[in-house]
């Protein structure tokens, strides 16, 4: 008889940073459940993660249950992926220290993200942790023996460093895990309703978890084809991020195709558009809300859910933590 083939393992985290939005579902938690079945997939709630921009008014425990709710009722399945969180596994600052000996700080700075949001965001004095993020991410990748990380296109440049790292430390001390590879996945960038990508920091957002009414609202305040403000105007869908939610939510090629035609030739207003797609995204949404709301009547259930994960994860934490700390000579 043959042994079944040893799937994968694929490592990925969000970070809790509030409820998730469309744009994480149909770009991150969507392509995450549809890897479940072929890989042994740890998904994460990168609490330490959010401290990275730390504010006043900033709940990271409540934001973690958020997530963990929205992870869970947009098909996570805790029968077939480990999901926790990543302070529950308190292996985690220890073997972070530890990568961190072996981190140089040339490689930090070099960091393309780091380098950008420095610049873009204006911080004058950058945290030790906002440097060292990379250390941190590394150690979650490898804490669990990750071999497989699902990555955008031009999101190489975030898993260098725990490749880099993986390397340098494999060979100076012998395989203590294994040296991740990238998992190419085609990830959706979904835009809002200002036309620029979906982001809470940008307050364009429609919520996993807002009701039907708020998603209308958010729908029909979506930016408008400037070169099409008259019905009978020709109107530009490859360029409209209507047309663009259309193609998640409208389930019928034909009658995509049909939007498609009448956008074009200007038969079709975009109040029209608008209208439809509203009641499609709740449709879609529709079921996911409803285990939402079921998950958050029982959150007894969520924390058993992330509690059985952490235990599973420090399994792994544990023997690959006491092999680096054998291996460095602390122990
Ligand atoms: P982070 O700073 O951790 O990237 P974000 O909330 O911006 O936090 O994003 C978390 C993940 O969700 C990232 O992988 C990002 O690419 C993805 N994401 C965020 N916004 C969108 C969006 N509008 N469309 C698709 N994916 C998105």
């Amino acid at each position: 008889m043959n042994e079944p083939k040893r799937k994968k393992r694929v490592v990925s985290g969000i970070r809790p940073t509030g409820p998730l939005h469309i744009g994480h579902l149909h770009g991150v938690i969507e392509p995450w459940r549809d890897m479940q079945d072929d890989y042994d997939c740890y998904f994460f709630i990168a609490d330490y993660h959010a401290l990275t921009n730390w504010s006043e008014n900033m709940d990271v425990k409540k934001n973690a249950m958020e997530v963990a709710l929205d992870m869970l009722a947009s098909g996570l399945d805790p029968e077939k992926s480990t999901i926790f969180r990543q302070s529950d596994i308190v292996e985690i600052p220890q073997f972070h220290l530890v990568l961190s000996m072996f981190s140089p700080v040339g490689w930090l700075l070099r960091n393309p993200t780091y380098k950008d949001q420095v610049e873009q965001l204006k911080i004058e004095s950058p945290n030790y942790g906002f440097l060292g993020y990379p250390v941190l991410q590394s150690a979650d990748v490898l804490m669990y023996e990750g071999e497989l990380v699902p990555i955008g296109k031009d999101q190489a440049a975030h898993l260098n460093l725990t490749i880099d790292l993986a390397e340098t430390m494999t060979t100076k001390f012998g395989k203590l895990f294994p040296v991740p590879e990238y998992l190419h996945s085609e990830f959706a960038t979904v835009p809002g309703s200002d036309n620029r990508k979906m982001s809470k920091s940008y307050g364009n957002v429609i919520n996993i978890k807002d009701s039907e009414k708020q998603t209308t609202k958010v729908i029909k305040s979506y930016y408008t084809d400037p070169l099409k403000p008259y019905m009978g105007d020709p109107g530009h869908p490859n360029d409209c991020p209507v047309f663009y939610l259309d193609k998640i939510y409208v389930k019928d090629k034909d009658e995509l195709g049909r939007i498609r035609k009448t956008c074009e030739s200007g038969e079709r207003g975009c109040g029209q558009c608008k209208a439809e797609l509203a009641e499609a995204c709740n449709n879609y949404l529709r079921p996911i809300r409803e285990r939402r709301a079921e998950l958050e009547q029982n959150p007894e259930k969520v924390l058993k859910v992330l509690a059985d994960g952490a235990e599973k994860a420090r399994k792994i934490a544990e023997k690959v933590l006491a092999r680096t700390l054998k291996a460095v000579t602390i122990r």
